[in-house]
């Protein structure tokens, strides 16, 4: 992190900003619901949504929503304090507003607003048809009139969930040989972190949402922290997770932290890269191959899914810091507009509108880490050029890739990208290019 602006009236403002945006962990840490007479964070009654009783899904659904609509209008009220304070800081560094501000202070000048703006507009041409053919398809196989936002994480051929492992030492140890299989220096590096115990993967009451990896300069050795439930999601985050993992082990010798610490369009490429290379291993996880099959097809569908939402999120953004003194009818409309905008126009959310209007307040990042999120999506874009890579020369794929990680933070975006033997672009063209090659992957898992 660069703090560039070091305005002695913002020094009380960062505190006080740290302070505020840590209520948001608390009030979701709290969010509990009655799920068959157990209490259940709102991270284990999603599992519910993935119920084939269509009835069921539909409660559980009401019931998440209900309760996070209790705390709708305390965490509108929490957004206002943020934005008002930030605005503050922004206006004290000169600065017209806090996107502006805050590009400049997250050292952001590999790319400038103009280019996310393209990234939207790629995004909503380019991958939201290829979302609205899966949306048909999960139409035609569920059988329904219409899609209701129920329907959306069940298994579109009325399959139960996918089981990929059993508890969390389950998952540790299929990681472990899923990576020794792509590359054993991988599997090396969750088996120390495994005998050093740091590892902390199941959800549990009170355990505060989410998952990261946390690297420990001190031994060189990182932390993993996650919720797993025992779902294909689960299995996903600790592969993504062990990605940066693995990014922490070829930095940690670097002489300078700061060469150690890479921005997130290349932290979340080491991340999302392995998520895609390790699905050719899920063997692991699915012995039989129509599991893997449906494994496979379900995470290039989340994956594509991902890209609107990060790209609505960070939309959502821009919004809200371009037009500070909004009223919360205003946010709520916005947010539905941007819904529309990325949008297949094939999920009916009639008489939930009511909680529509507010499903970005289940976005960490909006009030913890501020404009932290279109890297997702700009390192997703990357994953899947890496993943295209790997599918055409695993070697060589895995050659380049190592080469990238190890060079930290010690070059720009652009050249590290390039290293992983890809492009950091956000064109129409090139997300056209992307989008065609995982429309073929995904048609091959259909024959
Ligand atoms: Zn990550």
């Amino acid at each position: 992190m660069l703090f560039i602006f070091t305005e002695k009236k913002n020094i009380p403002l960062f505190t006080e900003l740290t302070n505020k945006a840590q209520k948001f962990g608390e009030i979701s840490a709290q969010m509990m619901v009655q799920i068959d007479g157990k209490d259940q964070t709102l991270q284990q009654a999603s599992v519910h949504l993935k119920s084939i009783d269509r009835d069921k899904r539909k409660a559980v659904f009401e019931l998440i929503n209900a309760r996070r609509t209790e705390d709708q209008t305390s965490l509108d009220i929490l957004l206002d304090e943020l934005i008002s304070k930030r605005q503050e800081l922004a206006r004290n560094a000169n600065f017209e507003n806090f996107r502006d501000y805050k590009f400049q202070a997250m050292g952001r000048f590999d790319y400038t607003k103009e280019d996310c703006f393209d990234f939207h507009t790629s995004i909503e041409k380019e991958i939201v048809p290829l979302i609205a053919d899966i949306h048909k398809e999960r139409k035609k196989l569920l059988g329904v009139e219409v899609l209701k936002p129920w329907d959306m994480q069940v298994d579109p051929n009325g399959n139960e969930p996918l089981k990929p492992f059993d508890g969390g030492e389950d998952l540790l140890d299929k990681c472990i040989a899923c990576f020794d299989q792509i590359r054993p220096y991988y599997g090396d590096c969750i088996r120390k972190m495994k005998a050093m115990g740091h590892l902390d993967l199941v959800s549990r009451k009170g355990k505060a949402p989410g998952g990261f990896m946390y690297p420990l300069y001190e031994t060189g050795v990182p932390f993993i922290y996650m919720n797993a439930v025992g779902l294909l999601r689960d299995a996903v985050t600790m592969v993504h997770e062990g990605g940066h993992a693995i990014h922490s082990f070829y930095t940690k010798d670097m002489e300078l932290t700061s060469f150690k610490s890479t921005p997130s369009e290349v932290a979340e490429l080491a991340s999302m890269s392995m998520e895609l290379i390790s699905m050719e291993h899920w063997h692991v996880f699915f012995k039989d191959e129509s599991s893997w099959k449906r494994a496979r097809k379900e995470q290039f569908q989340g994956v594509l899914a991902t890209l609107p939402w990060v790209a609505m999120v960070d939309e959502f953004q821009h919004w809200l810091y371009e037009n500070s003194t909004h009223t919360h009818q205003e946010r709520h409309n916005k947010w539905v507009a941007i819904s529309k905008r990325y949008g297949t126009g094939l999920v009916d959310w009639t008489s939930y509108e009511k909680y529509q209007k507010t499903a970005w307040q289940r976005q960490l990042h909006i009030y913890e880490v501020p404009f932290y999120y279109i890297e997702y999506g700009m390192a997703q874009l990357g994953a899947i050029a890496i993943w295209r890579n790997y599918k055409q020369n695993p070697e060589k794929a895995l050659d380049d890739y190592d080469r990238a990680l190890k060079l930290g933070y010690t070059k720009t975006i652009g050249e590290i990208y390039e290293t992983a033997g890809i492009k950091f672009d956000f064109s129409a063209a090139y997300v056209k290019d992307l989008a065609n090659f995982v429309k073929c992957e995904l048609e091959l898992l259909d024959n």
